[in-house]
């Protein structure tokens, strides 16, 4: 697929803010800081569209795209920056929560991990919630610009690993950078064939 235009829409505080429509859409979720607006900017071609932030943690609100006229993107807060309380990482948004279980149009959620990092406790646990929901999901990892290929390989087979502890099955999964543009063709394809499955 390729993207021709991409429009913010609006920014809802919770689910019942939300735009009705019936136009398909997916997400994008992650810890503060995983590269998230990065990703956005990158896939849409536009570099200024998600707000890169120097304050972690910063969006509270779910971002609607309009994507080619036909479908939404929409861009989740970021969950778990460092300043906030464990107990307080533990309860993620009621926001995304109930956008996740109850939005009728969605059709899945790109959860994005750091391709740098071990497997962080708030990624496991956000995981084994959507899993337990039933909320299809993919998994992204970012910055692979920043691994060697074989550290890379090292640190998704642990996360995985730490996963299958926590949910059942293997997830589907794709790297991606911003800076190298890599995973940009996989994730639009993998959006396009989502929709398709109508
Ligand atoms: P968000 O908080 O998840 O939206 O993350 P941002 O997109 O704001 O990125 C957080 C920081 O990581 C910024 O300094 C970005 O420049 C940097 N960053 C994001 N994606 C990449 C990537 O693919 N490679 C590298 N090397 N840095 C990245």
């Amino acid at each position: 697929m390729n993207i021709h235009s991409a429009v913010f829409e609006i920014s809802a505080p919770d689910l019942k803010s939300c735009p009705e429509t019936d136009r398909p859409e997916v997400a994008f979720i992650g810890r503060s800081n995983v590269g998230k607006s990065s990703l956005i900017n990158l896939l849409t071609n536009q570099k200024g569209l998600a707000k890169v932030s120097a304050t972690p943690g910063k969006t509270k609100l779910i971002n609607f795209f309009l994507i080619n006229g036909n479908w939404n993107l929409v861009d989740l807060p970021g969950y778990g920056y460092a300043k906030v309380s464990q107990r307080d990482r533990r309860e993620f948004s009621k926001a995304i929560a109930g956008y996740l279980e109850h939005r009728p149009n969605l059709r899945g959620v790109f959860v994005l991990i750091d391709s740098r990092l071990s497997p962080q406790a708030i990624d496991l646990e956000f995981l084994q919630w959507t899993a337990e929901r039933g909320v299809p999901f993919v998994l992204i990892f970012t910055k692979t610009d920043k691994l060697k290929p074989k550290a890379l390989e090292r640190n998704i087979a642990t996360f995985l690993e730490s996963l299958a502890t926590v949910c059942e099955g293997t997830p589907e999964y794709l790297v991606s950078s911003s800076v190298t543009r890599e995973g940009r063709k996989e994730i639009l394809n993998l959006i396009e064939d989502s929709f398709s499955l109508d």
